[in-house]
């Protein structure tokens, strides 16, 4: 009973509309049958039988379809909070990997598709947190740098853990320079976090790897360019961002549709949008 009261006004709303049509159909079908029936073998319907023809599926049929109606919207929302819910990376509330790609593909693949920014993100040196302070305490700053990551962004971009201590970002549309600012905005807002772990205040840093495209573009290839992005900034000391542009194709040139049945990953198979 509690879940039925948890369900959302449109749900009640799509319960009452299908109670309805259902009912509408069944009183439309009683009169017709009675008319039938009582043409063919008594001396036709008179005011009492309509009545009784109108009334009677309304309490006899209206109660049970109610409660069916019911029970199907209570099955549509519980299912749709399971999808949701397998959506998502359970400690930090972003998309899990699979659902990033998907997100992600559907806004590169779109027919008026403009391209967009993808942002690498690593958490520099993550191993010495954990190995220092405890894993409970390397889940607390992941926690933390999620929230450093959403802060300059708003409800457009995607946000997702790529796996482990890394992250992506996606920006429709995003020019250089704004991916250049956000990507900045980020590593800032990560270095100025400050948790206390034990008896100490522990300071954090991610590093920042960014592609920008600005045409129809495969998600492994976007990824593979943020990708080299990061591993550059990794090798050139951390806790910086390097962003960069890819060119647009020559006119002449078609897009080679992606044929992989999978999205790839670090070579690794995930779901394919
Ligand atoms: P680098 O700057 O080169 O990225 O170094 P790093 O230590 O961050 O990278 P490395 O790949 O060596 O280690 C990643 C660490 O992230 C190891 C792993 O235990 C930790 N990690 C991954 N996922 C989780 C998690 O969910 N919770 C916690 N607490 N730690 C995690
Ligand atoms: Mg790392
Ligand atoms: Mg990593």
């Amino acid at each position: 009973m509690a879940r039925t009261l948890l369900l959302p006004r449109q749900a009640w709303a799509a319960i009452a509309i299908r109670t309805a049509n259902l009912m509408a159909v069944s009183v439309m079908a009683s009169v017709v049958l009675s008319y039938l029936i009582l043409n063919i073998f008594s001396q036709g319907i008179n005011e009492t039988g309509l009545a009784a023809a109108f009334i009677a599926p309304l309490v006899l049929g209206g109660p049970m379809v109610f409660y069916l109606s019911l029970k199907h919207q209570e099955l549509k929302f519980a299912y749709q909070r399971l999808e949701e819910a397998a959506a998502r990376d359970s400690l930090t509330n972003c998309l899990n990997h699979g659902a990033f790609v998907e997100a992600v593909t559907v806004v590169l693949d779109a027919p008026d598709g403009a391209g967009g920014a993808l942002l690498v993100i690593d958490a520099d040196h993550f191993k010495s947190i954990n190995d220092r302070f405890g894993h409970a305490s390397g889940d607390t700053a992941l926690k933390l740098i999620v929230a450093a990551i959403r802060a300059p962004l708003t409800e457009l971009e995607i946000v997702g853990r790529l796996g482990g201590e890394e992250f992506g970002v996606f920006l429709p549309n995003a020019s250089r320079e704004t991916t250049r600012i956000i990507a900045d905005r980020i590593r800032l807002a990560v270095r100025t976090i400050e948790f206390e772990a034990g008896d100490e205040i522990c300071t954090l840093s991610v590093s920042v790897g960014g592609a920008v495209c600005s045409e129809k573009m495969g998600f492994n290839d976007l990824f593979r360019a943020a990708d080299e992005r990061l591993y550059k900034v990794k090798k050139t000391g951390r806790n910086n961002t390097d962003i960069v542009v890819i060119p647009k194709r020559p006119a002449n040139e078609a897009i080679v549709p992606d044929q992989t049945r999978h999205l790839l990953y670090r070579g690794q198979k995930v779901r394919k949008a």
